[in-house]
C-alpha cells in the first residue's frame, strides 16, 4: 500500500458499494492500483473479485462511493475513452460465433478507430503483435469456433493487448491453460509491466502464480476488503486458513516467493500418522 501512496495512481475506487439485483455484493472497498504496478486480486469463490472488476470498468454502477480513473471519476468518461486506458480481460471468452481469430484481435482497436475509419499501419501492427506474444498467430486465420477452451482464452488476451491500453485488467487469465501457458501469459504480463510499465491488476486464483509475480496482493472475502501488500504479508497460514478455510503450510519457493501448499485430509492424516511413529 504504501508503494500506491507515493506513485502516480491510475485507477482507484474510493468506499465503492456496488451489487445486483439480489442486493449488495462489495461493501466500501477501497482499492488503488499505481502506475506501473502489478497486482494480484485474491480471495474464495464468490469473495467479490469479478463483481469488483465490473465496477472498475463501469459495468456496474456503483450504489455507493465512485471509481476513479487517472484522477476523474469514471462516471465522467464516454465508454470509448475508458477502453483507451483501461483494457479488460474477462473470465468467460465471449460466444466466438464464425469470427477468425485475427477478427476478434481486431476488435481490440475499435476504440481507436474513429467512425467508418479503415484500418490503419498502426492497427495491424498492434494485431501483429498481439497475435505473437500470444502465440496464436499461427491459427489466426481460423474460425474461433474451432479453438480449444485454451486458445480461445490466449484470444481474448491478445484482444486486450491489441487495445494497447496502459492499464490491463484481468479476470483470471490462465484459469484454463496448461501450465507452461500459464507461465507463458505471467511471463508476458510481467514483461509488459516491467518493460512498458503497463498497470496490472489481475484476479487469480492461483496464490502461488499470484504470489510469485505479483509485487502487491489485495485479498478479499465475503465482499469486503481484508488485507493488502507484499505476498510475504498477505499469504501467511492463519490469514489463508480463516479466509479460506483450509489448512496450509505456506514456505519458501524456489524464486524465494512465499509458496503456498493445501493440506488435504490425506497429508494431515498421514502427518497425523507420522508424529505418533515413535
Ligand atoms: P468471485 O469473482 O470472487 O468468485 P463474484 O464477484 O463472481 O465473486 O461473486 C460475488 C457474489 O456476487 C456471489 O455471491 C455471486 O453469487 C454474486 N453474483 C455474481 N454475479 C451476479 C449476477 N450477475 N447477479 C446476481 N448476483 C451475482
Amino acid at each position: 500500500m504504501s508503494d500506491a501512496r507515493i506513485r502516480d495512481v491510475v485507477l482507484e475506487t474510493r468506499g465503492l458499494t456496488c451489487g445486483y439485483d439480489g442486493g449488495v455484493v462489495l461493501e466500501g472497498i477501497n482499492l488503488r492500483l499505481a502506475r506501473g504496478e502489478f497486482v494480484g486480486l485474491i480471495g474464495p469463490n464468490g469473495s467479490g473479485k469479478t463483481t469488483l472488476l465490473r465496477g472498475l470498468t463501469g459495468v456496474l454502477r456503483p450504489l455507493e462511493g465512485d471509481v476513479v480513473l487517472e484522477g476523474r471519476s469514471l462516471r465522467s468518461y464516454p465508454r470509448r475513452e475508458v477502453a483507451r486506458r483501461l483494457a479488460v480481460v474477462p473470465q468467460m471468452a465471449p460466444a466466438p460465433f464464425e469470427f477468425t481469430v485475427r477478427e476478434i484481435v481486431q476488435m481490440g482497436r475499435t476504440p481507436h478507430l474513429g467512425r467508418l475509419q479503415g484500418e490503419r499501419a498502426v492497427d495491424r501492427e498492434a494485431v501483429r503483435r498481439a497475435l505473437e506474444l500470444t502465440e496464436t498467430a499461427a491459427f489466426a486465420d481460423r474460425p474461433a469456433t474451432e479453438l480449444s477452451g485454451g486458445e480461445l482464452q490466449r484470444v481474448v488476451i491478445a484482444r486486450g493487448l491489441a487495445q494497447e491500453s496502459p492499464i490491463m485488467l484481468l479476470d483470471e487469465p490462465v484459469a484454463f491453460l496448461d501450465i507452461n501457458h500459464q507461465a507463458q501469459i505471467f511471463d508476458l504480463l510481467a514483461r509488459l509491466n516491467a518493460e512498458e510499465g503497463r498497470s496490472i491488476l489481475c484476479v487469480s486464483h492461483d496464490l502461488n502464480l499470484a504470489s510469485e509475480y505479483c509485487e502487491r496482493l489485495v485479498l478479499l472475502s465475503g465482499g469486503r476488503y481484508v488485507t493488502d501488500g507484499p505476498p510475504e504479508q498477505v499469504l501467511t497460514e492463519e490469514r489463508i486458513q480463516g479466509v479460506y478455510g483450509c489448512r496450509v503450510v505456506v514456505d519458501q519457493g524456489p524464486g524465494g516467493h512465499p509458496r503456498v501448499t493445501l493440506l488435504s485430509e490425506r497429508t494431515q492424516g498421514h502427518d497425523a500418522g507420522t508424529e505418533a511413529d515413535p
